[in-house]
């Protein structure tokens, strides 16, 4: 195993964090402009199992609202 001197050492570290900290401060690829939803789909929480209490999207029926992921009718009409 190769010693290093505290010297290369703390060198190396300030290395590493120079080179977090200029990645950082790299400007960022610009968001994609807004994901294309069909206009007919709600955004709703599902509280099933499957869904995991996530935001999905749920088509209006006359029952209600339901989930496209697990066919849940989540309340009324939005
Ligand atoms: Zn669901």
């Amino acid at each position: 195993m190769i010693a290093l001197s505290p010297y290369l050492a703390a060198l190396l570290l300030a290395a590493a964090v120079a080179v977090t900290w200029a990645a950082r401060l790299w400007p960022t690829r610009p968001s994609p402009a807004a994901i294309r939803t069909d206009a007919s789909a709600v955004w709703r929480a599902c509280h099933t199992t499957r869904c995991a209490h996530l935001t999905t999207r749920h088509d209006e029926t006359p029952a209600g609202l339901v989930c496209r992921s697990c066919g849940t009718v989540n309340g009324g009409a939005a």
